[in-house]
């Protein structure tokens, strides 16, 4: 048999249903794989009960869930009692949980094992894991190239064999461009399909908790026991979650929508011609395709960059020095105490974001810039409204490069240019997943198919259909 690790989630459940491997067995595994692999730094912290916990599991005589038994690994934004979410920031460097969040809750229902918390850029902000106060991740397939950020850790360690899938978060691309740097599947689900209770908090209009996994049947798998609906999030939804893997599975008619405007501007024709070929394949494999305009989706990353500043200023401010979180050393008085506890434990992305998103709210300013930035997303939610009136899903590429070198983005900008084909479907609220596509200078590149409300099913299940006929995913 080969090594279960490198086998796919569904492979693993199966193993595990037919006893042919313990939860004890394989958690020890993922062990030996993270050891090996600490260069990596893809994990924060590591679970240190996780044997324990997977040797009870072996004693249960019934099976209650697919996941059971299942080593997984957390994006170390997610509260988990009694362990520590630093969110990759020196200001949360000690915080210990004292109550978990529902995303971890649900996991660990399902009987599932956390193996570890993951790295990350701090407080999720960034899209090269190098903001993180624990040094940046490292690529598994080039140790040299980013993994993508903020949910780097995340999407390596799916990578490298590190857990069977992991949970990220995505407010502007943060599952979907690392998915895509690590050459694997990261689905991002609509606004409020997955409570954010206990997720800590960047920008909570465009948060959303999504999923990492091998392919799009292992993601639907793990998505679906995240999902529902959750009255401790007041934006959760309170709609059924529907049997993700069956959607997957299943027959559909899809009629899939691209912006071919938007496709012309791609800079790098390696990467155009990438996205070309996989709309051709899947039109040689019978699905169907139509242009679509997407007005006024050239000013989302301009919009994000003053909507995700402004409520990260907000959200941010709870980091005081008195409530929870670093504190600053000898203060002199209050004053000294805020001032010195923000400038010492955040870094610089944060404090920037920080600096902007005031400045974006303030008095004089909120109008230009604030206002603004809303009325730009809502005709955006329009174009997409319209765009899926006439398809099921709208395709396009996850990012315009694949994985760069560690380093060498210094422009700002630059750097957030990395989220201009993720944040679009961020700002309408809407499910996207991006699935590998190919490779370009032997790094991966990833196809993105964007959903409309509440239609997960729908983009799993052309990721499947993708995935059945091309071995991108495949490692
Ligand atoms: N890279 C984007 C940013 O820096 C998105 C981050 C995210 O999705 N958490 O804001």
């Amino acid at each position: 048999m080969s090594n279960p690790t490198s086998q796919s989630l569904i492979e693993q459940i199966n193993l595990l249903e037919k006893k042919e491997i313990s939860s004890l067995e394989l958690t020890q595994l993922y062990l030996t794989n993270i050891e090996k692999n600490k260069d990596l730094n893809c994990f924060i912290s590591l679970n240190d009960k996780a044997l324990e916990e997977a040797k009870k599991i072996d004693k249960l005589k019934e099976r209650k869930s697919l996941l059971q038994g299942i080593p997984l690994a957390h994006k170390d934004i997610f509260c988990a009692e009694g362990y520590k979410t630093t969110c990759g920031s020196k200001m949360l460097e000690n915080f210990i949980s004292p109550y978990s969040s529902t995303v971890f809750d649900k996991l660990k229902k399902s009987n599932s094992i956390m193996v570890g918390k993951t790295n990350m850029d701090e407080f999720a902000m960034g899209s090269s894991n190098e903001t993180s106060y624990f040094g940046n991740v490292k690529n598994p397939i080039n140790k040299k190239r980013s993994p993508g950020g903020s949910s780097g850790g995340s999407a390596a360690a799916v990578r490298a064999n590190l857990c069977a899938f992991a949970t990220g978060t995505d407010t502007g691309g943060s599952i979907r461009q690392p998915a895509s740097f690590c050459g694997i599947t990261g689905i991002k689900p609509t606004y409020g399909r997955v409570s954010r209770w206990g997720m800590v908090a960047f920008a909570s209009s465009l948060d959303q908790a999504g999923i990492f996994a091998k392919s799009a049947i292992d993601a639907s798998i793990a998505l679906e026991i995240i999902s529902g609906f959750d009255e401790k999030d007041s934006t959760s939804i309170n709609e059924n979650v529907p049997k993700l893997i069956n959607e997957t599975t299943s027959e559909m008619d899809h009629i899939i929508g691209i912006p071919f405007k938007l496709i012309e501007k791609i800079n790098d024709y390696k990467v155009k011609q990438n996205f070309l070929d996989c709309i051709d394949l899947l039109k040689k494999n019978g699905i169907k395709t139509k242009e679509i305009d997407l007005p006024f989706i050239e000013y989302s990353l301009p919009a994000y960059y003053v909507i995700a500043p402004a409520e990260c200023s907000a959200n941010l401010s709870r980091y005081d020095g008195i409530k929870y979180g670093y504190r600053c050393e000898n203060p002199k008085d209050l004053e000294d105490l805020y001032t010195r506890t923000r400038s010492e434990g955040f870094g610089e992305e944060v404090k920037k974001r920080i600096l902007i998103g005031t400045y974006c709210l303030s008095a004089g300013y909120f109008d230009a810039y604030y206002l603004k930035a809303q009325k730009i997303r809502a005709r955006i939610t329009n174009s997409f409204k319209e765009a899926f009136k006439n398809v099921t899903v709208i395709a396009m590429p996850t990012c315009s490069n694949e994985a760069f070198e560690l380093g060498s983005i210094q422009d700002p900008v630059k750097m957030y240019e990395q989220d201009i084909y993720t944040i679009p479907a961020n700002l309408a609220g809407l499910p996207a997943i991006s699935v590998p596509s190919g490779l370009i200078n032997k790094m991966p590149l990833g196809l993105q198919f964007i959903g409309n409300h509440l239609d997960e099913g729908k983009i799993l299940n052309i990721s499947h259909e993708f995935q059945k006929i091309t071995d991108y995913h495949v490692y």
